[in-house]
């Protein structure tokens, strides 16, 4: 039976490139508008809290600019309170905090989901959907564009450096997860099962490809894998992490996530000191490795005409709730990322403080070609993997069906399958530890609006006699051997 063509449309991140002039000019008047209320002027910080899911970003702030070079950095694994320029006490990532003075400082930045797959997808998107099952995930995405597709239709040269494991590469078909080589037209997987601590490889690959195309309009967008579990740091930077074997007990140099899950009941605070030390020094490394690719655009002179977007694709838990990893929940230390934006067109430091979608990642790039508006209006919405499992195609260790949204200072969140929706007051909360009580009167039209989201029919079909597993056979391989799976 042939398939139904996927009908589900999402409001956001829709392309108008037929009435892109008409809609820059629209935007510019809005954005004036709403920059009155947006920014304050004078120090460029947030001046009031929206009283619904926001005005759009001043299109003004970040205007079009086709001559621009697009470089996208994601980070796999970094919570925004891990960097000292998103309130850490401790020095982590001082190469990304300078670029965020340099530029769009997203400070309530969310992850579209607590894992890497579906975060990236709607990065590269601008797409969240709700209530899918991963076979619909795949056919729905495998329809809707790519950052990349549109930037090299319009003649840019892309390329996608990375080194997580389990991200597709186009030399060895099969190893696709998802569509996330789309639009590239070179890919280059460094990653290695063995190994956190091939973010120098793609650093020196980006370097290189910096050079051979400072010439040309360039794509770029690499991932480094290395903050991911096991935290692995060389003994140099866990050394200037505090790491001490007699002080650290259990937690040897290289914690695997097998070996902290075991540790769960029984660690000590000197332990999970170190065990968050080691991922401290894993961040301070893949700074530097950052820091060489900002160098070479600097070197090359390339800096000024370069859009620069630098993100996570989610946080980590440290035993916040019971656990280690990633993946579980929707609480801030899984979904709260860092965000910076870096125009060329834009001077100066912003700090914008409300929440805002990393999803938008897909509306400033395409934003350069005027074919997207810039909204940071969207819904910012997050989710864990939906319950896929219950068609008994793997098993994650993970609470399925696990949804938040938020609005200004307040959040919704339904913890898992069949629980009650609740909502936090994160000025009062920032542990997401006391929900608001059930009839507090923000309540209510937030609990609706993510109700819906949940609901929302999802009509995209699945060709019969899709075997799933068969399908994403070694992209589960690769997902199972790094410890997601039961
Ligand atoms: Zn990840």
């Amino acid at each position: 039976m042939r398939a139904k063509r996927a009908t589900f449309e999402v409001q956001q991140g829709m392309l108008v490139r037929k009435h892109a002039v008409a809609l820059v000019v629209a935007l510019v008047l809005v954005g004036f508008a709403a920059s009155v209320l947006w920014l304050d002027p004078c120090t460029g910080e947030a001046s009031g809290r929206r009283s619904h899911a926001g005005l759009p970003l001043p299109a003004s702030a970040m205007p079009p600019c086709p001559s621009c070079n697009v470089l996208l950095i994601t980070v796999d694994t970094v919570r925004a309170d891990y960097l000292e320029c998103f309130g850490a006490q401790i020095e982590t990532m001082p190469s990304v905090c300078a670029l965020a003075q340099r530029g769009w400082s997203f400070e309530h930045a969310i992850s579209p989901a607590p894992a890497t797959l579906p975060a990236l997808t709607s990065l590269l998107t601008g797409q969240i959907i709700s209530n899918e099952s991963l076979a619909q995930r795949l056919f729905f995405f495998q329809n809707r564009p790519y950052a990349a597709q549109l930037l090299q239709e319009a003649g840019y040269v892309t390329a996608g450096i990375v080194d997580h494991p389990a991200l597709g590469t186009l030399e060895a078909p099969g190893r696709q997860s998802g569509f996330l080589h789309r639009g590239f037209s070179q890919f280059l997987n460094h990653g290695d099962l063995r190994a956190t601590d091939t973010g120098d490889k793609v650093s020196a690959s980006a370097v290189s490809f910096l050079e051979s195309h400072a010439r040309d309009k360039f794509f770029l967008w690499l991932h480094y894998f290395g903050p991911h579990f096991p935290y692995a740091p060389s003994a140099k930077d866990a050394r200037r992490y505090g790491f001490d074997e007699t002080r650290c007990g259990r937690i040897g140099g290289t914690a695997t996530i097998e070996e902290l899950r075991r540790l769960t009941d029984s660690v000590t605070q000197d332990e999970l000191a170190c065990v968050r030390n080691l991922h401290r020094a894993e961040l301070y490394r893949t700074d530097a490795w950052i820091a060489e690719v900002l160098g070479a655009l600097d070197t090359l002179g390339l800096s000024d005409k370069t859009l620069v977007v630098l993100t996570g694709d989610h946080g980590e838990e440290f035993l916040e709730r019971g656990r280690f990893g990633h993946e579980a929940t929707v609480f801030e230390e899984l979904v709260h990322v860092p965000f910076v934006a870096v125009h060329p067109k834009t001077q100066g430091a912003r700090r914008v403080l409300e929440p805002v979608s990393t999803a938008a990642v897909f509306d400033i790039i395409a934003g350069i070609l005027a074919q997207v508006p810039l909204r940071f209006d969207r819904e910012v919405l997050t989710r864990t993997h939906h319950d896929y499992m219950d068609r008994g195609t793997v098993r994650m260790r993970s609470e399925p069906n696990s949804f938040a949204l938020y609005e200004s200072n307040l959040k919704a969140v339904i913890p898992k399958k069949e629980e009650p929706l609740v909502v936090y007051d994160l000025e009062q909360d920032k542990g997401e530890k006391r929900p608001l009580a059930p009839d507090a009167p923000a309540l209510g039209e937030l609990a609706a609006r993510l109700e819906a989201f949940v609901s929302a029919p999802v009509e995209v079909s699945v060709p019969e006699n899709t075997d799933l597993r068969e399908l994403l056979r070694l992209d589960f391989q690769r997902l199972e051997n790094l410890g997601y799976f039961e």
